[in-house]
């Protein structure tokens, strides 16, 4: 159901978001609901999301509600009945949660969903274009001047708003230029790790003990030395997306490269048979570095009219499935802190406010992919053995203990990371310290 009462700001601002990621769509849907005139620019001349799964969890899904899209999303989505940590090398369980769609709803209101990436940019872009914002496709900006706040096109077209946001991913021209400003500059920077994505549909493959992990929805993971696989059903059990989180063999510079299917299966050798199986299905496969990139000291420009969100100041391993997440959350919170402006003088207040209640927390979820990583990823020995005891010994129990999985970690990181309301976080900061 749609937030039945958004509120609208009493002054409307001209608004242009650089990046219609996901990140930047749910900006254009927060700022549009709050009554402002939103443009989107997007330098691909077609919505750029990749044909892979997006895990999206409750912290992000209560927003659907709140822009009335969830409904429409639900026939895509596959809603996972369990999730599970498994040994690599058998596929034994170490950690389950049953009833898992069951649990999240019980627990945090919102469900837990695997989409598609495109079904989900395709709804989003169309509500926002719904909601009166306009998206202009094939503008990719070129520069921007903090000053005025004013951007420049490749082609040389200037434009003006009152609010710049700087929501292009990764490889952020905003932050570049951001940078610039005070003569710093940075780069994405490896991880170590990289990742294989496959998708496959049910109906092309003949195995029906594959075909079954498929239209079960579930999500899955196996934990071995170095790397990891989490593999989970999309579109109501008709596809089913892998990912293959390895160490980085890509040379360096090179953020994506054509893999090859079997040195990809080769890199799987002596995993779950399972896997293997499922890998003999694929034929095509490219291969994309993990990259992050140091924290920025501000998200806010000097002159309080230009702000980050998503990947371009905290991207992150996808190790907790938050990057998408965090950045729907950085915009639902943009949308709210500046839906009770009554003039344009509070727009610092409202800026340092989003900076207030999003850096820290996204910089905190980054860490936490890294901690993850290191639980996933521990070679055979005695530490793995003491991991594994841990879950095994939590099997059938509340997990009450910081756990290796965080997602299943109900004492702490799940509740932190999928018990975030973006509005309530808002709406109690605006009433301990309203604008004046
Ligand atoms: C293997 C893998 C699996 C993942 N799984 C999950 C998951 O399950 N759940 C989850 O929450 N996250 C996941 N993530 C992370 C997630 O994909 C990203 O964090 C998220 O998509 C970032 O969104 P964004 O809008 O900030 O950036 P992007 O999606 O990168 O969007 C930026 C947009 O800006 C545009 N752009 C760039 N430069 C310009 C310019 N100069 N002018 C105009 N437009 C420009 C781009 O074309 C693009 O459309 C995963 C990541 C990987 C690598």
């Amino acid at each position: 159901m749609a937030d039945p009462t958004p509120r609208r700001a009493a002054v409307a601002l001209n608004i242009t978001i650089i990046g219609a990621g996901l990140g930047g769509l749910s900006a254009a849907i927060s700022c549009a609901l709050a009554g402002h005139n939103v443009l989107v620019l997007e330098g691909a001349k077609q919505l750029a999301e990749i044909g892979a799964g997006l895990q999206i969890t409750p912290n992000a899904s209560r927003l659907f509600a709140q822009w009335d899209i969830l409904e429409r999303l639900r026939p895509l989505a596959a809603e996972p009945t369990y999730l599970a940590v498994r040994r690599y090398s058998d596929g034994k369980i170490l950690s389950l949660t049953e009833d898992f769609n069951d649990d999240m709803m019980r627990k945090y209101g919102a469900p837990f969903w695997d989409l598609h990436r495109v079904d989900l940019q395709r709804m989003m872009y169309d509500r926002a274009i719904e909601l009166g914002a306009k998206v202009r496709l094939g503008a990719r900006v070129a520069d921007i001047d903090f000053e005025t706040p004013s951007l420049t096109l490749e082609g040389g077209e200037v434009l003006n708003a009152d609010l710049l946001v700087g929501a292009d991913g990764l490889w952020s021209k905003c932050r570049e230029r951001f940078l610039a400003t005070e003569g710093k500059t940075d780069a994405p920077l490896p991880t170590g790790d990289l990742a294989y994505r496959i998708v496959l549909k049910a109906d092309e493959i003949e195995d029906t003990e594959l075909r079954d992990w498929i239209k079960n929805a579930s999500v899955n993971f196996w934990a071995g030395p170095g790397a990891h696989v989490v593999a989970y059903s999309l579109r109501g059990g008709e596809m089913f997306n892998i990912v293959l989180l390895q160490p980085d063999d890509l040379p360096e510079g090179v953020a994506r490269q054509a893999g090859t299917a079997s040195e990809m299966r080769e890199s799987l050798k002596g995993w779950d048979p399972v896997l293997t199986r499922f890998l003999n299905h694929v034929k095509e496969v490219d291969k994309w570095k993990l990259m992050h990139r140091p924290e920025l000291d501000s998200w806010v420009s000097e002159k309080s009219n230009f702000v980050f969100l998503g990947d371009a100041c905290h991207p992150m391993l996808p190790y907790l499935a938050q990057g998408a997440n965090s950045s729907l959350e950085d915009g639902a919170v943009l949308g709210h802190v500046i839906a009770t402006l009554e003039s344009k003088v509070q727009l610092p207040q409202a800026l340092a406010m989003y900076e207030q209640l999003r850096k820290k927390r996204g910089e905190a979820i980054v860490r936490e992919t890294f901690a993850q990583r290191h639980d996933f990823h521990m070679p055979d020995g005695p530490e793995q053995e003491q991991r594994d005891r841990l879950m095994l010994s939590k099997l059938g129990k509340k997990i009450d203990v910081k756990f290796p999985s965080r997602w299943q970690c109900e004492s702490d990181v799940q509740p932190w990371l999928y018990g975030y309301d973006a509005k309530a976080e808002t709406e109690a900061a605006l009433k301990s310290s309203p604008y004046t």
